[in-house]
């Protein structure tokens, strides 16, 4: 029996789980938020039981002492040499990692590296693993990245029609992210309906950020996010895929840095910026039955990017089996998912369930006996599948 724990440290915030494997039995959770502003939020959730508490947590080797601190004292662990192994959700691998690796020195000097990549992100998920090498040197580390699924992609999928030198030069190209989600959700899936009927899927892991995968015979074809998390689909608060020379345009006429400008489309667009209300599905349902027109428009675009996006997909799979929907508004909006099946209805051999659909955060078919093409919810668990990796690399 080994305890292991999955981290995702991000820029100001933490999040935790801790599994006693190889059970896979979740005995605590937690997250941290605010690190290094006045008044940080640690919520813990251990023994069916949730704590929350306001302090000050200065930075991320604050945060990972309290985090280790509290499961001492909420009887987790006895020692703190208990947790043999650490799992680090880290979101750039490059064309280096196809898979989870454990950390070595190289490893991270290749993640500090990749932070030319995902400045946002790489440099918070390697405070972590350094952390982690001061405090509990003798667990092993393992790197678990966001792009790996996506590596079986060709080039004819990952490359951007623009001078090849720039790929040879800056490596830009598309690597794609929530690779740990979609990898997980299909694999499961394929479980489910054997991998004859699961050879072409369409992912769809919908919440704040959100991106498409195609997937067959359970490799990576294509997926909507890009160079970075803020291409495809349209999310919670970031445009997806724009044209490109609204950027220069915008940068002229709000007299704002093309930086201001990529934040203006990462923070303020999407659903907020469409509907001037919220990015968060909900306040956006709620808001539609309020009468809210522009709420109506920003779900309305959501839904054509969507289906438009499972169009394309459908022609590059040569068909499809199933379509799947995860994270917050794929396990959990029901509206949502009706207005995207409804809308494929007219073109494909698909058809909602809409008694079944009725689900929330459940494994569920939600297609009709006779729809040609399976229609599924899947909830995703990113933890739990740093923790494999974790427990299996560590063997
Ligand atoms: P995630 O990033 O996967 O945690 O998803 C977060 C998003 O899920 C939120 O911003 C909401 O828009 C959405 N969400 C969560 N619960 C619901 C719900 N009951 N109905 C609609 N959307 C929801």
């Amino acid at each position: 029996m080994s305890l292991i724990m999955s981290l995702n440290s991000g820029s100001s915030s933490l999040k935790f789980q801790v599994f006693r494997m190889p059970a896979e039995v979740l005995i605590a959770s937690g997250l941290i938020e605010r690190i290094g502003l006045p008044s940080s939020v640690f919520t813990v959730k251990a023994n069916d039981h949730e704590e929350s508490s306001t302090l000050d947590i200065p930075n991320h080797k604050e945060a990972i002492r309290l985090v280790l601190e509290s499961l001492m004292s909420h009887g987790i662990v006895s020692d703190l040499k208990d947790i043999a192994g650490i799992g680090h959700r880290i979101v750039h691998g490059g064309e280096k990692y196809s898979a989870s690796v454990v950390i070595n020195e190289q490893v991270e000097k290749d993640i500090e590296v990749l932070s030319d990549l995902a400045p946002l992100h790489n440099p918070a998920n390697l405070l972590g693993v350094r952390v982690i090498d001061e405090i509990l040197p003798e667990a092993v580390q393992v790197a678990v990245f966001d792009t790996a699924f996506h590596q079986t992609m060709e080039p004819v999928s990952y490359m951007y029609p623009l001078p090849y030198e720039y790929y040879e030069k800056y490596g830009i190209r598309k690597y794609g992210f929530h690779g740990t989600s979609h990898g997980y959700v299909t694999k499961r899936l394929r479980e489910i309906l054997g991998s004859e009927n699961s050879r072409r899927i369409i992912s769809c892991h919908l919440g704040n950020g959100g991106s498409l995968a195609a997937v067959k015979n359970g490799k990576c074809v294509n997926t909507t996010m890009g160079f970075t998390p803020l291409a495809g689909i349209m999310m919670g608060t970031r445009s997806g895929d724009i044209d490109p020379s609204i950027l220069a345009y915008l940068s002229e006429k709000e007299h704002l840095s093309l930086q201001g400008v990529t934040d203006l489309c990462n923070k303020k667009s999407g659903l907020l910026g469409v509907s001037g209300i919220s990015s968060d599905m909900r306040d956006i349902e709620n808001a539609i039955k309020e009468g809210s027109a522009r709420a109506k428009l920003a779900c309305d675009m959501y839904v054509q990017r969507v289906c438009n996006t499972i169009a394309a997909y459908a022609v590059q799979l040569g068909g499809v089996d199933a379509i799947l929907f995860t994270a917050g508004i794929g396990e959990n909006s029901i509206y949502l998912r009706q207005l995207i099946i409804e809308t494929l209805e007219d073109a494909f051999p698909i058809e909602l369930d809409r008694t079944a659909n009725n689900i929330r955060r459940k494994e569920a078919k939600i297609s009709t006996a006779s729809s040609r093409i399976q229609v599924w919810v899947i909830p995703t668990n990113e933890e739990l599948v740093i923790a494999r990796d974790t427990y299996r690399l560590m063997k």
